[in-house]
């Protein structure tokens, strides 16, 4: 056996090392700095702490903070010291789980008899820091069950014990940092005193196990940095966002309430959300007109059997809303978790040709998903919202061309609503194992390749996942950066080879012969109701001027001048914009301060001088006053800056 491994890198080179070689080791090989700022390695894929002991040939990537990888790591390393910290000011508390999120890292803790009153994160925050600078490594132990067992037996920890129930043996591991062990399957930073910063963001109640019928433990929500400069941009960034916050500003503009009496999770849109609401609707409609699809309307129920035949009573059944019980026979309908289904009833309404195809079909349909109440968020996540749905049925050869469609339809969107940064994925097979996919190799093989083009045909960079493709086909999903760079998903394009079966739809090709044809879902909103929200924090409710509730406001100086404002009023309401007269004896300065809070993109004051010249003294709510203008030249303006908007 040769002592020497081969150790292959990202850019393609190969070098010899001595086996038993560790990657920081390889790491200092390259330059001191890169081993100064890796956090986590991978080898062959499998993420691995940067002391493991390399033994063979293989392929080695580093992560550094800049890399999700490195972030998750790091989170995943500060949530270990968090529970050190808490264990040592709080003995006798007992640890749930501890996972790194997006932005972060919570851990579930039991404080036994401890009352919540006496948890002081700022105590937390500081007994941690003083752990960072400890200089502690996380040392890895590979333990029996039975050990691993005993351990958290005599720790009195059930929580740990029910995890580790769940386990194989021979696949458990222990680490250990300070003077506190934890079951984990790692890996970590090699060292806490990486870890500069911490806050602790919020103290919340969690179920063990996201289920009602076990005990609420407490969540500590924190973040940490490698700088406290970091820190301190992070909690900046968070400030502005609770100001963004769609829930704030959509109760300050009435734009939707949620009313405990209706029920959690089913958002009421008001009449300025409505608004709101029907632009974006009418928008996608003329869009999909010109693109040839036809929209339909279907129910908000359907027969179990509907769910059962489409597979989504598998996936929603049980955990969802349960079947609604009728009077008369036996029936059982579901609510709508779906709309692809009756989609595929309407497609199977005649038969179709080859030459009827692609056959476009669009729906605002609102769809009901049970979320539990701990997970419901705003207008973010709800019980009942509407999807910009589509489904298209084509040919495989029509894939690609489909795709570009849509892909404009999304792109489309961003632009009229200023979603300037995106990132597009390509969610494809895994390469090495094709088994867990449905559908003909070669069907997709091409649907795979006509992704890939068709991003290419548009000119966008895309980064390319394998094995993150649903088992009924491949996906390109769109991922917007908002004013604050936050990542959210908006916009999927998902090919599908599994509906059209289990519908049995068809279509006769040239040769007259029964084919099955592709199915695309695509929603470029997704759900209204989430898509409103990213856009409400994205442009802190000030909506471009064809989304605005109230677009326009005229605000008479005095008394004198009210009627020629009602005049101003009814030529702009006759053109077809939303407008109002602020007609309240109130001073000038807090009707522009009111108009402002409304955040009405254009207020028109009016005076003796304005009314004289028949004009309006212009103020813009983003740039302030721009000037005196006819009123015939203002309205020119505006419909022109409307036309521009959404073309
Ligand atoms: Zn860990
Ligand atoms: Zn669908």
């Amino acid at each position: 056996m040769s002592n020497q491994i081969k150790i292959s890198f990202p850019d393609s080179s190969v070098k010899e090392y001595k086996s038993g070689i560790s990657s920081l080791e390889i790491a200092k090989s390259i330059s001191n700095s890169l081993a100064k700022k890796i956090l986590v390695a991978s080898f062959n894929d499998v993420h691995i702490d940067l002391s493991t002991e390399l033994t063979e040939n293989g392929s080695i990537k580093f992560f550094t903070w800049d890399d999700i990888e490195g972030k998750k790591t790091f989170w995943h390393s500060s949530a270990h010291l968090l529970a050190e910290a808490v264990e040592s000011l709080y003995p006798g508390v007992k640890f749930g789980i501890g996972p790194p999120i997006d932005n972060g890292f919570y851990y579930d803790i039991d404080f036994m008899e401890y009352d919540s009153s006496e948890i002081n994160t700022s105590k937390i925050e500081k007994k941690f820091i003083d752990l960072c600078s400890k200089n502690l490594s996380f040392e890895r132990k590979k333990i029996s069950k039975k050990e691993a067992l005993k351990y958290f037996k005599d720790k009195g920890d059930q929580y740990k014990l029910e995890l580790l129930e769940d386990l194989d043996d021979g696949k458990i591991t222990f680490y250990n940092q300070g003077n506190f062990t934890d079951l984990c399957k790692g890996p970590h930073v090699p060292s806490s005193k990486f870890i500069k910063s911490i806050k602790i963001l919020n103290v919340a109640g969690a179920y063990w196990r996201g289920d009602e019928k076990n005990k609420q433990l407490t969540r500590l929500y924190a973040i940490s940095f490698p700088k406290q400069e970091l820190l301190d941009d992070y909690m900046l960034k968070l400030e502005e966002a609770k100001k963004r916050d769609h829930r704030k500003i959509g109760k300050e503009l009435e734009l939707f309430l949620f009313s405990e009496k209706v029920g959690q999770g089913l958002p009421i849109w008001l009449p300025n959300g409505h608004i709101v609401r029907e632009k974006l609707i009418d928008f996608m409609y003329k869009e999909q007109k010109k693109q040839g699809y036809q929209h339909v309307t279907s129910p908000h129920i359907g027969s179990k059997e509907l769910y059962v035949t489409s597979g989504h009573y598998e996936k929603y059944g049980e955990s969802s809303f349960q079947p609604i019980q009728v009077p008369s026979d036996n029936d059982e309908y579901l609510l709508k978790p779906m709309n692809c289904p009756h989609h595929c009833e309407i497609y199977n309404f005649k038969p179709h040709s080859y030459k009827d195809l692609p056959y476009r079909i669009a729906e605002f349909g609102t769809v009901y998903r049970y979320e539990q109440s701990g997970e419901l968020h705003g207008m973010t996540r709800v019980r009942g919202f509407t999807q910009d749905d589509a489904h298209i049925f084509c040919t495989i050869d029509q894939v690609k061309d489909e795709v570009i469609g849509v892909m404009d339809l999304i792109l489309k969107v961003f632009k009229s609503l200023s979603f300037e940064n995106f990132k597009v994925q390509i969610s494809l097979r895994d390469k090495d194992d094709n088994s867990k996919y449905m559908g003909d190799e070669k069907q997709w093989d091409k649907a795979e390749n006509d992704l890939i083009e068709s991003v290419k045909v548009k000119g966008i960079d895309a980064v390319v996942e394998y094995g993150e493709a649903a088992f009924y086909g491949p996906k390109i999903d769109f991922m917007v950066r908002d004013s604050l760079e936050r990542e959210w998903q908006l916009g999927t394009i998902q090919v599908d080879y599994q509906l059209p079966q289990r519908f049995n739809l068809t279509y006769v090709d040239k040769n007259n012969e029964k084919k099955t044809p592709v199915l695309i879902h695509r929603a470029p909103f997704g759900s209204l109701e989430r898509f409103i929200a990213i856009l409400i924090e994205h442009c802190e409710g000030n909506f471009p001027l064809w989304l605005a509730p109230e677009q326009t406001i005229i605000l008479p100086i005095n008394e004198n001048v009210i009627q020629y404002a009602e005049k101003v009023n009814a030529t702009l309401i006759d053109k077809g914009f939303r407008s109002s007269v602020d007609k309240r004896n109130e001073k000038i300065s807090k009707k522009v301060r009111d108009a402002e809070l409304k955040k009405i993109p254009y207020m028109l004051i009016v005076g003796d001088k304005e009314m004289e010249s028949n004009s309006v003294s212009v103020r813009k709510k983003t740039e302030g006053d721009i000037g005196q203008k006819v009123v015939k030249d203002f309205i020119m303006g505006i419909q022109e800056e409307l036309s521009n908007a959404t073309n």
